[in-house]
């Protein structure tokens, strides 16, 4: 059976079929990265997968991993002896090569991070692995045109970064130009303006539009300004942090009752998660396992924030077992109209360095995001801000104006963030002409800097 159709089957099962058999696709994807992974028939070795799957306590002994736990490891996950990470790693070190495949094999997709955070990751898929991406794709796909009607054939775009080894290009750039198109982010190296953006749609006339939150956020804005802008699209889909609900509403107003959806994945792991035709966002939990973990490794109960893990069931060629994402997730207790058992997503609030945290006597304890989303929508005279948590007690803020925004709003700004943090924290505000963003376009508002754990061992010491 194809992947796609595997997945539509699952979607119809009952929450009890769904979970046996998600259980059946980890303890197979478990005994195979023992058995062919060096890295994992070491980390594995005293246990047996039935052992380990009956026992939550043997299970939450199996180490986490990351990124940079799997770049380190690298020649030990693989499971093939033609993908040596010299290799991999000098054909991904080098931009020109992204239009040529890897040693000279049309199977295997070699992909890299952005790595605008951090390190890059290197991820290699193979042709079975792809077909799983595009199906997890697909199944999204069928929701969101289950919601609209385009006159003729379907036209879509997406905004990227084309020309490197980023997935999203090198999936796509092979699709026919007359129902795909990809829009750069950038151009010889230079970002490409909005107005230049706002030209390729109104000429190509997408019906159906993949970029960042933040370049919605840009065409949203465009269109606000500019009511003669003639792109009308009919679905919005938004990839990287969620959206907050009052773009939603100007993206609807802007453009006449636009559909706006949420896809989120990452080149490590494929899709995760996407939102139905009702709005919610349901989780693909038979493509991987996710668990939703505390500080301190522990499983957070239902409805409560933590940090995402993925066990693929599906990653053959580099394994990913209890890999850590960074990013910060719930997950409800409530069941989706729609019908899907797939379980659905409370809250997605993107990377744990989006967590903020206020000093409360010696301990810390974490700041909801919304709390900022609210406090600035409240503030006359902001038009966009970005706030940057240095360290507990040392904040710094740029604020992009309202045209006509008073002098007073520096000082006004501080007043009204200072709270959030505590007496002793130093609020530093800055007003500027523009936020940079990062040139793949992710912009994160709000960002911490430090290591709560590490502060928090400080702050113990220090009595
Ligand atoms: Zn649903």
């Amino acid at each position: 059976m194809g992947v796609y159709d595997f997945l539509e089957e699952n979607e119809r099962l009952s929450e009890d079929q769904l979970a046996l058999r998600s259980r059946h696709l980890l303890h197979n994807q478990l005994e195979f990265a023992r058995g062919q992974s060096p890295y994992f028939s070491n980390l594995l070795r005293d246990l047996s997968v039935e052992e380990l799957l009956s026992d939550p306590e043997r299970w939450s002994d199996v180490p986490l991993m990351d990124k940079g736990v799997l770049l380190e490891n690298f020649d030990v996950v693989r499971t093939r002896s033609d993908i040596p990470h010299h290799a991999v790693g000098a054909y991904l070190d080098d931009r020109s090569r992204a239009d040529e495949p890897f040693n000279n094999s049309d199977d295997l997709l070699v992909v890299s991070t952005a790595g605008t955070s951090g390190k890059p990751g290197h991820f290699v898929y193979d042709r079975l692995e792809q077909a799983h991406i595009r199906a997890q794709y697909f199944r999204f796909m069928r929701a969101v045109l289950n919601t609209v009607s385009p006159t003729g054939p379907l036209r879509s775009a997406a905004i990227i970064v084309t020309g490197a080894h980023m997935i999203g290009y090198k999936m796509q750039r092979l699709l026919p130009p007359e129902f795909f198109r990809m829009i750069p982010v950038l151009r010889d190296g230079r970002p490409v303006t909005v107005e230049e953006t706002a030209a390729s749609l109104e000429e190509f006339a997408p019906h159906v539009l993949t970029c960042f939150g933040s370049t919605l956020r840009m065409l949203i804005e465009y269109k606000e300004a500019n009511p003669r802008f003639s792109w009308r699209p009919l679905a919005l889909i938004n990839t990287g942090a969620t959206l907050d609900k009052d773009l939603r509403r100007r993206a609807a107003e802007a453009f006449d009752g636009v559909g706006v959806f949420d896809l989120y994945g990452s080149t490590d792991t494929g899709y995760l998660a996407w939102t139905c035709e009702r709005g919610s966002m349901h989780l693909n939990s038979d493509c991987a396992l996710m668990e939703v973990l505390d500080a301190e490794g522990r499983q957070v109960p239902a409805g409560q924030v933590g940090s995402i893990v993925i066990s693929s069931f599906w990653h053959r060629t580099l394994p990913i077992v209890r890999y850590r994402l960074g990013d910060l997730i719930s997950v409800s207790k409530d069941r989706c109209e729609c019908g899907r058992s797939l379980p659905v997503v409370g809250e997605l609030l993107g990377r744990e360095n989006t967590l903020l945290y206020r000093r409360s006597g010696q301990d810390l304890h974490p700041v909801p995001q919304g709390v900022f989303m609210e406090l600035f929508e409240n503030i006359p005279g902001v038009k966009r801000f970005r706030l940057v948590q240095e360290a507990v007690d040392q904040v710094s803020v740029l604020v992009e104006p309202l045209p006509g925004s008073g002098a007073g709003l520096r000082d006004h700004v501080a007043r009204r963030v200072a709270p959030a943090f505590g007496a002793d924290c130093a609020v530093e505000v800055s007003i500027v002409d523009a936020i940079p963003t990062s040139p793949s376009g992710k912009f994160l508002p709000v960002e911490r800097r430090f290591d709560p754990a590490a502060a928090r061992r400080a702050s113990a010491g220090t009595v």
